[in-house]
């Protein structure tokens, strides 16, 4: 069976209701609004993939955030992660703008595509080991429909254990569940690499675990692994 193109996936995914508890929270959210969004339409619905269909570099988050990307449709943005995630991918080269406010913006990510391991907003940002597995068939079919991949950037532990699990055969075989370390390499058979960093969240960042400095290193260890050949 030929893979499914970009646009399939995320018509299937914004109309998923397969996790009810997540489907119910991301309504109620998107129906009670943050006072400060008061007049804006959120989204409410599951979240696609978003950026560049021959992207080289697939970053791999966690879920979208409840009054983020729950409310703007699009991943990362509207919200403190994703000011330090376009902000980052911009300096490194990856975007057009720094900022990304909402979907009709004009931004464009270059040679990148930004993912998660869930598309719905979980109730305190935790989806249940349930619910990624449910959700996984939408990162597997994201994998099969960018065939340029050559790193993967996983934002945190769930992330790459959410990853992990629906890479290829050929990319792991005989190798161990990796553990995830911030800036942590991991070499994969087939040629592929993985990054790991620490999700630019509020509780990271607040709290220093993860600084601007931090960040941008890992998204040079991203460059200088795409310069080789
Ligand atoms: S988290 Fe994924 S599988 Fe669950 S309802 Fe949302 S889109 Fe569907």
């Amino acid at each position: 069976m030929r893979p499914k193109n970009l646009d399939q996936i995320k018509r299937e995914i914004e109309s998923c209701e397969r996790c009810p508890r997540l489907r119910k929270h991301c309504r109620s959210v998107a129906r009670e609004k943050r006072k400060q969004f008061e007049n804006e339409e959120y989204w409410g619905k599951p979240v696609p993939g978003f950026g560049d269909p021959f992207a080289k570099v697939l970053v791999v988050g966690l879920a979208p955030a409840a009054h983020g990307a729950n409310r703007t449709g699009r991943m990362f943005t509207g919200d403190q992660s994703g000011l330090w995630l376009y902000r980052a991918l911009f300096k490194a080269g990856f975007s057009t703008q720094a900022e990304s406010s909402h979907r009709s913006d004009g931004l464009t990510l270059l040679g990148a595509y930004i993912t998660a391991v869930a598309r719905c907003a979980p109730p305190e940002n935790k989806p249940t080991p349930q619910e990624i597995k449910s959700c996984a068939r939408f990162l597997e079919e994201e994998l099969d429909a960018l065939p340029e991949i050559r790193v993967y950037l996983a934002l945190g532990r769930i992330a790459l254990r959410g990853l992990w699990a629906v890479l290829p055969d050929e990319a792991k075989s005989g190798m161990k569940v990796p553990d995830f370390t911030h800036g942590g390499e991991i070499r994969l058979k087939n040629g592929q690499r993985i990054l790991c960093s620490y999700h630019p969240s509020q509780q990271n960042t607040f709290t220093k675990k993860l600084t601007e400095p931090m960040f941008d290193k890992v998204f040079e260890q991203v460059k200088i692994f795409l310069q080789t050949k």
